[in-house]
């Protein structure tokens, strides 16, 4: 057996990040940035109220309250408007630019408008620069807005929108198949046959890769057969950037996965020291990396999140590769005797109003039993030998 951290040392050095290429930028969310993004252009552009109010000098406020004359209107999107003049104000709606001379904002609510001569008595004293957004204030030319390597998340569209980009520099966002092989695996909800199992692996899969933010492809049910499997991978290696497969890496003696990989590919069969999820494959055909999950469906869950998910978001360009580890309390006692493997034991549970995660048992921890797996919203992370009692403290890997 070898460490996981080996194994995943392996994986990761096999894989590179995928291509960039601009998209538009509606579609880009969720996406890495490429490239660095320097703004050219000034947010706000010019400088404007914040306030609907009076513009006017704050000068002209000392001594409050004063009356001034009141020299037009001003909305927001206006281009034609009126110089404030000392002894005047304009009216003005939030988001206006800021007429020629004034150089403060009174809101509305500080004011009494007097539409009959036209004048607005002004009831508080302002600085200059009162409720004014200056020019630039969030975002100026030859700012670094972000860099190269930023998970693109809603703000950051609205800000890319805000300095004039409708297309962004990303990594490519991952195609990744995803197939079962077993011969005893029936898709579908008929009748099953004895010895028939339904296939659940590959919904799940495909549902953890479009939660990990890439393109999910289905490439079937694959049966135990070297022609099936063989046409399998290397169409699948056609369409998509990467392969996952469950089933059939452990030591059946009907897993061709095997036999057809270590032709198609250059392989690595690993046993590593972890349960569940021990059995695993990584290898390269042509460019596109392959991962051959164990077929039992935590197993299988537990690989791709341990092995294939990192390896995915290096090739999605994300500087974070792993889930972040935490320390929590555990309700109930956890340890195994000695099998120099490390468990990741299925765990219900979350955070308190400070953060500080409270676990315990989701079910059943055997590699078939989905439920506890399907309930969990950690793993926890039992090393071998460790022997955590009742409300001691484990560390978990938060899924959720
Ligand atoms: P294998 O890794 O092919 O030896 O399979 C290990 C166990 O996982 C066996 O009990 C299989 O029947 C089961 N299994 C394999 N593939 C799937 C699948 N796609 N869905 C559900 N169970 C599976
Ligand atoms: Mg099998």
């Amino acid at each position: 057996m070898i460490s996981l951290s080996e194994a995943r040392t392996f994986v990761l050095d096999r894989v590179d990040s995928l291509p960039t290429v601009g998209i538009p930028l509606a579609d880009s969310a969720g996406l890495v940035l490429g490239a660095d993004v320097v703004a050219t252009e000034s947010v706000p552009p010019f400088a404007n109220t914040a306030m609907d109010g009076f513009a006017l000098m704050a000068a002209d406020t000392v001594g409050a309250p004063v009356t001034l004359r009141v020299v037009g209107t001003i909305a927001a999107g206006d281009c034609d408007y009126p110089t404030v003049e000392r002894g005047e104000a304009a009216r003005i709606m939030t988001g206006a630019p800021l007429p020629p001379g004034a150089d403060a904002i009174v809101k509305v609510e500080r004011t009494t408008f007097h539409e009959v001569g036209s004048t607005v008595e002004i009831e508080i004293e302002v600085e200059p620069g009162n409720h004014v957004r200056a020019a630039g204030e969030d975002v100026r030319p030859g700012d670094l807005v972000f860099e190269k390597g930023t998970l693109l998340r809603a703000g950051h569209l609205g800000v890319l929108a805000g300095i004039g980009h409708t297309t962004v520099d990303t990594y490519r966002r991952p195609r990744v198949g995803v197939m079962s092989t077993g011969d005893e695996l029936v898709d579908g909800g008929g009748p099953l046959r004895r010895g028939q199992i339904r296939d659940s692996n590959r919904l799940t899969l495909l549902a953890l890769v479009r939660d990990s933010g890439f393109e999910g492809v289905d490439l079937g049910l694959v049966p135990d057969a070297e022609a099936a499997i063989t046409s399998a991978f290397l169409e699948g290696a056609e369409r998509c950037d990467a392969i996952i497969s469950s089933g059939g890496v452990s030591m059946g003696a009907f897993d061709f996965v095997k036999v057809v990989l270590d032709r198609i590919a250059d392989m690595r069969w690993m046993q590593i020291a972890i349960r569940p999820a021990k059995p695993f494959a990584f290898g390269i055909s042509g460019t596109t990396p392959f991962f051959g999950l164990p077929g039992n469906p935590v197993s299988s869950m537990v690989s791709f999140e341990l092995l294939a998910r990192p390896a995915l978001r290096k090739m999605a360009g994300h500087a974070e590769w792993f889930r972040p580890m935490l320390e929590a309390t555990t309700e109930i006692p956890l340890g195994h005797g000695p099998d120099h493997r490390t468990h990741f034991l299925r765990m219900e549970g979350g955070p308190d109003s400070t953060g500080w995660w409270t676990v315990r048992s989701a079910g059943g921890q055997g590699s078939h039993q989905m439920s506890a797996m399907a309930r969990a919203t950690a793993l926890a992370v039992v090393p071998d030998g460790a022997s955590i009692p009742a409300g001691g403290r484990c560390e978990i890997i938060p899924l959720i």
